[in-house]
This record gives structure tokens, C-alpha cells and sequence, in this order.
């Protein structure tokens, strides 16, 4: 088997094991005669499918009952429609601007109403999670919304923004399940599943119940959260196959121990990464250190042609996909939970001899 340790910023690497059972279940799930991939989403066997990932994501997050779970389709981006269209009652949001992530959520949700960009870090190239003060939140806002885990820049909230009774709205594509979250001070918790959960293209959306109320009838059924949650999410094919996938990586998450034993190793992980990029004299992180993620870590050289060197040979050493965002350059290393700390080890060994070698 020549797995390499995938770096990818997503759709990225899946634990072995849920792709090794995938495989032994691909022609035949459990006993069905058939592919899940096959299979009705009406029947009893699909039924227990979704409703088994649920379940297991409530327990994973400890999910009030006060909440929907529902798998809907077209990635995150599609949520940055959604959740104007659905929210918006008064006409008016606060955004926080945090990267590109957030950036596309503001232009979108402009198209729906008034958006209030309560503090942004763009003009420090997005290095940092800005200082939050409630005095400049709206207090009439129809909701607040935050980037918890900014992929491309690599920075992440380490508390979260005070919003009283206005519901906060958190784009956690990049970081759910890597770390404890009190869903109850979320009102609306969205994720595309390429990076932390499973294939692209389908969105966990954890939604408040006093949140799903009927929308205007222009807004398309597809698009209207409440068709979704009376129909269990399968108010028309859902993603199955993909749905399935993530009910294996939930799985595997709760064998390793839940969310909380997967934090610890997180934290292990970019720890080892983060101390040597301290002490490098040759890599250098590229955020505030406060406000590093734990899950993506851009760092550069600050030599171009070194960076390019540097990527090409990690590749041919089996660690691939280091190049950063082209709005960033340099490398990141995503190190998400199916990461393996061995991943990350085999890096930071790597990166020691490329210093050495190529020290001026
Ligand atoms: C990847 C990502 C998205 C976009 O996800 P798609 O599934 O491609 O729409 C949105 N937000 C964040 C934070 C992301 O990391």
C-alpha cells in the first residue's frame, strides 16, 4: 500500500480504516446484496444509515435536542446563501471579516440584505483573529457570523464573541470536531465535510429549532432549511454515499475516544510543528501565535525559490499537497483529525534536514 501523508487544505486525507471498511463494504453492505452507493434512500438500510450518523455526530458534540442535525448538499458555499435567506428576517447581520472564507459569506449575504462588518483583518494580510468589543455588534441584527477556523490563513478563535440574545452563526468547515465546542451558544453551526468529516460536497448544518421558520416563497425549496428539517434530510435524494462515509469517520472518531481525546491529539500534533517553527531559523510561521490553528499551519521561508524547492522535495519524500493558497504563498500544511501525528512527525524531520542541508 503507498499511502503518502496528504497535506491537502481539502478535500483531504480520511482515516485508513473508514476507507478500508468503505472497501469491504463497497460490493455488499452488511448483508444488503448491494452497494450502499445503490441502494434506495427510502429503505430500512438507508434509513439506519443516516439516522446512525446523526446520532453519533449528537453524541460526538453533545447536540441538544433543541437542535437539528441535517446533511444538505453544496458544500459550505452554499450555506452562505442559506443563511441569509433563511435568518435575514429584520435585513441585518454582523460579519466578522477573518479571511477569504468570511469574505464570500459577506458579498453573498449582501444580496439579501444589510451586512455589518464589525471588525476585519484583512489590511494585516488576515494574520490574526481581530479583537472583538460587544459595544460595535448591532444589537438588532438578525445574527452574528464568524469564520471559526480560517483555512487558507491559518488562524482560529480562541474565545468566542459575546452576542447575547443575537444567535451566532459559525462556519466550522474547517474545524469541526477537532476541538470542543458548547453547541448551545451557537445558533446555527455549518461545515462542508471535505475536511474534517468526509467526501465534498455535502454540509452538516447544526441548526437552534426557534431558528427554522418559514422564509419568503421566493426562496427556493432547495434552499429553505425548514423543508429540510421536517423531512429528516431526505426531502429529496441526499449525497448517500457521502453521508454514509461521514457516519464512518463519526464512528471512528468515537472509537479513538470522542471529540476531547481527539483535541488532545490536535493539540500534540500542531505543537510539534508550531515549537519547531519557533526554533527554525529557516521556516517561519506566519500568524499571530495566539491566534494559530490547529488544524491548518502556513509557514514560508521567505525565499521563493527555496519554498518551491522545498515542496517539491517533501512531495518526493511522500508528504504532498504543501503549497500554500495562492493568496499566500509559502507552504500550509493542513493537519486535520485523520492526520496521523506520524504525518506530522515524518514532516518536522524532514523540514530539519532540508534546514540543514541547504543552511546559508
Ligand atoms: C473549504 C471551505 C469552504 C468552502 O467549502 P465548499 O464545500 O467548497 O463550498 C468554506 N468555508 C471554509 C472555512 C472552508 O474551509
Amino acid at each position: 500500500m503507498n499511502r503518502v501523508y496528504n497535506f491537502s487544505a481539502g478535500p483531504s486525507t480520511l482515516p485508513v480504516e473508514v476507507l478500508e471498511t468503505a472497501r469491504s463494504e463497497m460490493l455488499n453492505w452488511r448483508g444488503s446484496g448491494m452497494s450502499v452507493m445503490e441502494m434506495s434512500h427510502r429503505s430500512k438500510w438507508y434509513d439506519d444509515i443516516i439516522k446512525k450518523a446523526e446520532a453519533d455526530l449528537r453524541e460526538l458534540m453533545n447536540i441538544p435536542s433543541n437542535y437539528k442535525v441535517l446533511f444538505l448538499q453544496g458544500g459550505a458555499w452554499t450555506q452562505f446563501a442559506m443563511v441569509p435567506m433563511n435568518l435575514m428576517k429584520k435585513g441585518k447581520a454582523d460579519y466578522v471579516n477573518t479571511g477569504s472564507w468570511s469574505k464570500k459569506a459577506i458579498s453573498e449575504a449582501r444580496k439579501y440584505g444589510k451586512v455589518n462588518v464589525v471588525a476585519s483583518s484583512e489590511s494585516a494580510g488576515f494574520t490574526y483573529i481581530p479583537e472583538l468589543n460587544p459595544d460595535t455588534f448591532s444589537r438588532d441584527a438578525d445574527y452574528f457570523y464568524i469564520t471559526t477556523n480560517n483555512t487558507i490563513y491559518g488562524t482560529r478563535y480562541t474565545k468566542l464573541p459575546e452576542t447575547g440574545s443575537v444567535p451566532l452563526v459559525a462556519d466550522m468547515s474547517s474545524n469541526i470536531l477537532s476541538e470542543v465546542y458548547d453547541v448551545t451558544k451557537f445558533g446555527l453551526i455549518f461545515a462542508g465535510a471535505q475536511k474534517n468529516m468526509g467526501p465534498a460536497g455535502v454540509a452538516v448544518v447544526i441548526i437552534r429549532e426557534d431558528l427554522i421558520t418559514d422564509v419568503q416563497p421566493e426562496v427556493p425549496t432547495m434552499l429553505q432549511y425548514k423543508v429540510h428539517a421536517e423531512n429528516s434530510s431526505l426531502f429529496n435524494t441526499p449525497p448517500c454515499y457521502s453521508i454514509y462515509i461521514c457516519g464512518l469517520v463519526f464512528e471512528w472518531l468515537k472509537k479513538l475516544g470522542g471529540v476531547s481525546e481527539m483535541q488532545k491529539i490536535n493539540e500534540e500534533k500542531a505543537a510539534i510543528l508550531y515549537d519547531f517553527l519557533d526554533n527554525s531559523k529557516m521556516f517561519k510561521g506566519t500568524v499571530r501565535k495566539e491566534d494559530r490553528s490547529l488544524m491548518n499551519v502556513p509557514f514560508v521561508t521567505g525565499n521563493k525559490e527555496l519554498d518551491a524547492q522545498f515542496i517539491k522535495e517533501a512531495a518526493e519524500n511522500g508528504l504532498v499537497n504543501l503549497k500554500g493558497h495562492r493568496s499566500v504563498g509559502g507552504m500550509r500544511a493542513s493537519i486535520y483529525n485523520a492526520m496521523p501525528i506520524e504525518g506530522v512527525k515524518k514532516l518536522v524531520e524532514f523540514m530539519k534536514e532540508f534546514e540543514a542541508k541547504n543552511r546559508v
